[in-house]
C-alpha cells in the first residue's frame, strides 16, 4: 500500500493556520496531528481536539520514550507532535498535516526529506496584528512577544516549499488543498512499481 504523504502548515501567529487547516480537512481526506503542549488552555480549547494539555513533568516523559516525531520550545513552552499517531496514519496510507513552528517543520524536513513544507503569510503586518487582537485569545504582551517574533520568521520562507497568502480565507484553503493534490502527481518512488507493473504487461503479452 502506498503511504499517506506529510504536510506541514507553518506561519505567525495569528495567520489563520488554524483556520485554514481545519476547512482544508472538510474538503480533503486528511488527518491533522494533535499536539502536546505544556501552555494552558485559551477559552474554548478542548482536550485531545485542539491540544493535549500536559504538565512539564508528562512532557519530558514523552520525551524520554522519545515519543515525539519533533518538539520544540515556542514563546516559552513546549510543544511536540505525538510520534506514534503520525506513523501509524502513514502507515495506513492517510495524508497527515502539522500544524507546527519553523523549528518544527524543519526538523520534520530533516528527518522526512519528502514532507512538503506550506509556510502561511498574512496579507500585510497590519492586518496580522488585527485578527491575533480580534481573535482575543492572548495577552498584550504576548501579542507584543508574537508580533515580534513574526517579522524573525518570515525570513525563513525561503526553506519552504509554498507560500501562500491568508487574505481571502476561501482562496487559501483552495491554495493549501491544490497543493496537497498536486504533490500526490508528482513522479515519485512509488510510481515505479506501477510502471513495472505496465511493463510486465507487455512483456506478457496482453497488449500484442
Ligand atoms: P493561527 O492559527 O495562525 O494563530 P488562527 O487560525 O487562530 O491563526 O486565526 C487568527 C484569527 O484570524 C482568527 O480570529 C481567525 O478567525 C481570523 N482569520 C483567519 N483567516 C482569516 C482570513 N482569511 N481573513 C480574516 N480573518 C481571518
Ligand atoms: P499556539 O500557542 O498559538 O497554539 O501555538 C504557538 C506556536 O506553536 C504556533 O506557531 C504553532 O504552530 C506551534 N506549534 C503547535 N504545535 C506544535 C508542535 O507540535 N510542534 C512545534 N514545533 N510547534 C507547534
Amino acid at each position: 500500500m502506498q503511504k499517506g504523504m506529510l504536510f506541514v502548515v507553518s506561519g505567525p501567529s495569528g495567520t489563520g493556520k488554524g483556520t485554514v487547516c481545519k476547512r482544508v480537512k472538510k474538503e480533503l481526506e486528511i488527518s491533522i496531528s494533535v499536539s502536546m503542549t505544556t501552555r494552558k488552555p485559551r477559552a474554548g480549547e478542548i482536550e485531545g481536539e485542539s491540544y493535549y494539555f500536559v504538565t512539564h513533568d508528562e512532557f519530558r516523559n514523552a520525551l524520554k520514550r522519545n515519543g515525539f516525531l519533533e518538539y520544540a520550545q515556542v514563546y516559552g513552552n513546549y510543544y511536540g507532535t505525538p510520534k506514534a499517531k503520525v506513523l501509524e496514519k502513514l502507515n495506513a496510507g492517510m495524508d497527515v498535516l502539522l500544524e507546527i513552528d519553523i523549528q518544527g517543520a524543519l526538523n520534520v524536513k530533516k528527518a522526512f526529506p519528502d514532507s512538503i513544507l506550506i509556510f502561511l503569510l498574512p496579507p500585510s503586518l497590519e492586518e496580522l496584528e488585527k485578527r491575533i487582537v480580534a481573535r482575543g485569545t492572548e495577552t498584550e504582551e504576548a501579542i507584543r512577544l508574537r508580533l515580534g517574533e513574526s517579522l524573525r520568521e518570515l525570513s525563513y520562507v525561503y526553506q519552504y516549499d509554498y507560500c501562500i497568502i491568508n487574505d481571502e480565507l476561501q482562496d487559501a484553503v483552495d491554495a493549501v488543498a491544490s497543493v496537497i493534490r498536486a504533490e500526490h502527481a508528482r513522479v515519485r518512488k512509488g510510481i515505479r512499481e506501477l510502471i513495472q507493473s505496465y511493463e510486465k504487461s507487455i512483456k506478457g503479452g496482453f497488449l500484442l
